[in-house]
């Protein structure tokens, strides 16, 4: 039977807008030491917008736009939202759409108006698509990146066809979020698929000091089963479907309401709002409910 404590507890936090899985949860919650965070849509507001499109040579800025868009319309990714929104405004419009593929992690691809369009990280557009992107581009993004800008790469038929640049605000909870979480006793750490220019303009604005950027899907769930081999209790705060594995490894997966299905599916905490400072509330409502048990 469970004791009645526990589940007064799961009544508390559901008043607090926080979704917990079972009253056994709260057990895992009370042991955790480190904090693992995705950054993109969990410690930024995901509410990116487009502060540049970079054609390349002889290529209309309208086109670069439409295509993106095109291709990212089938994409619930923040970045993606960015690029519908900015095309929209810019009443950049492209016709039919189809194929549509998401690269967890990496980008999209579809076929827009009979052209093959990709969207991503550059150098995924090289790995996957075989596109050269040269090194003055290169050059680019990298200083652009270190600016904390997200940075994107467009391919059309192969070859390289403009950057997008799309910048995003840290939450503006966050800071005091993490440092209770650090009082509480929690180490954090930031784990993107992002780059590490904007990895670091977060941190920085957040004191964390142990960073992980370009992590692939798989890579976050190996970083988090790194940290159990090491003897840490884990939490993973997340809200993409890139962060799912992960959340599902971790010895509390918390999902942002704000964010997908799949990161919520995958989690045994929910916070509704997507409010940060209810994380730390979540571990304190845990471990307090458990002082009256024992
Ligand atoms: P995070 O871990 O910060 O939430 P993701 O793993 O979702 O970031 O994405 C990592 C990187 O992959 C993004 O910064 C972007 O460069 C690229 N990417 C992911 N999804 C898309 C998309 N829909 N369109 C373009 N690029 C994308
Ligand atoms: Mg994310």
């Amino acid at each position: 039977a469970t004791p009645t404590a526990l589940l007064v507890g799961t009544g508390r936090g559901s008043q607090l807008g926080i979704l917990i899985r079972g009253p056994e949860v709260l057990e895992q919650t009370r042991r955790v030491d480190t904090i693992v965070l995705d950054k993109t849509g969990t410690l930024t507001t995901g509410r990116m917008r487009v502060t540049a499109v970079l054609p390349a040579a002889g290529i209309a800025e309208e086109w670069v736009l439409a295509a993106a868009a095109g291709a990212e319309s089938g994409s619930v990714h923040p970045v993606a939202a960015a690029i519908v929104a900015a095309a929209r405004e810019a009443r950049a419009t492209s016709g039919s759409v189809e194929g549509f593929q998401a690269h967890d992690g990496a980008g999209v691809s579809a076929v827009v108006d009979d052209r093959a369009v990709a969207v991503g990280r550059a150098d995924w557009l090289t790995s996957a698509w075989s596109v050269e992107v040269g090194d003055d581009v290169r050059a680019d993004i990298v200083h652009r990146e270190n600016a904390g800008m997200t940075v994107v790469a467009v391919a059309i038929d192969g070859a390289y066809a403009g950057l997008i640049a799309i910048s995003d605000a840290v939450r503006p909870e966050a800071p005091a979020a993490i440092e209770r979480l650090r009082a509480l006793g929690l180490t954090p750490v930031l784990l993107t698929g992002d780059n590490a220019g904007a990895a670091a303009r977060v941190a920085e604005q957040l004191g964390i000091d142990d960073v992980r950027s370009g992590v692939t899907p798989v890579g976050k769930l190996e970083a988090i089963r790194g940290l159990q081999a090491d003897g840490h209790v884990v939490a993973m705060l997340g809200d993409g479907v890139n962060d799912a594995a992960a959340l599902a490894a971790a010895d509390l997966g918390i999902a942002m309401g704000s964010g997908t299905d799949a990161a919520m599916a995958a989690s045994d905490l929910t916070i509704v709002s997507g409010d940060l400072s209810l994380v730390p509330d979540a571990i304190r409502l845990a471990r307090r409910t458990l002082r009256t048990i024992i």
